[in-house]
């Protein structure tokens, strides 16, 4: 996929260091429904998640369930988008895609995102469900699962 991004400092709230990670160019994100994902390793890629919708929905339902049921979690946030990276295939270093970048010090660290630096034009690559699509439904739900508690988020 072709697009204008921009090349933005962010700084780690663990260790303080700033790095630069690719970002929208604009404050308003993208197109309704399109995300970019991170790979530990820099690597970024791009969600159409209206047009590539199925393991979207199919984790996402997954989550729901879990919160809903969990009921005394209710106030919490709907932890959704923390674990989404689990129904993509996992980036050419292994690591698990998130909808943040990876701090490149600390790895798990919050990060903050700073300023815009410059745009660029970049040709990056489509997530992909290879995985998640070989997966029987109960295997999904306890991919999922297991991520959520790894984060730890419920
Ligand atoms: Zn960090």
């Amino acid at each position: 996929m072709d697009l204008e991004l921009g090349v933005w400092r962010w700084q780690c709230k663990e260790t303080e260091k700033v790095f630069e990670a690719l970002s929208w160019a604009g404050d308003f994100g993208g197109s309704y429904g399109e995300i970019l994902m991170y790979a530990q390793n820099g690597d970024t890629f791009f969600w159409d998640t209206i047009l590539d919708k199925v393991a979207f929905e199919q984790c996402q339902g997954i989550v729901d369930e879990v919160v809903l049921l969990n009921k005394s979690e209710k106030t919490r946030p709907n932890p959704f988008l923390k674990v989404c990276g689990i129904c993509c295939d996992g980036a050419s270093d292994g690591s698990i895609l998130r909808v943040k970048p990876y701090c490149p010090y600390c790895e798990d660290g919050e990060i903050a995102q700073l300023e815009l630096v410059t745009t660029k034009q970049v040709s990056i690559p489509e997530v992909t469900h290879h995985q998640w699509n070989s997966l029987t439904d109960e295997e999904k739900k306890n991919l999922v699962l297991s991520e959520l508690r790894r984060k730890p988020l419920i």
